[in-house]
């Protein structure tokens, strides 16, 4: 029980989204009219979308 393994972490939450560019495309949080909300960010060039599938 205690052999616990360091990889034993599921890589669920691991959504990777690519803007047409190639770059690779994160979330950011952006405070906007009062209200904190998140953007997708391309980090190539720096296209904002309101989410990451707007990217296709
Ligand atoms: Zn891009």
């Amino acid at each position: 029980m205690a052999n616990v393994s360091k990889n034993s972490r599921t890589a669920s939450a691991t959504q990777r989204f690519e803007c047409v560019c190639g770059g690779e495309v994160k979330m950011k949080s952006v405070f906007s009219k009062g209200k904190l909300r998140f953007v997708a960010q391309c980090e190539k060039c720096n296209r904002q979308e309101r989410r990451p599938s707007d990217f296709r």
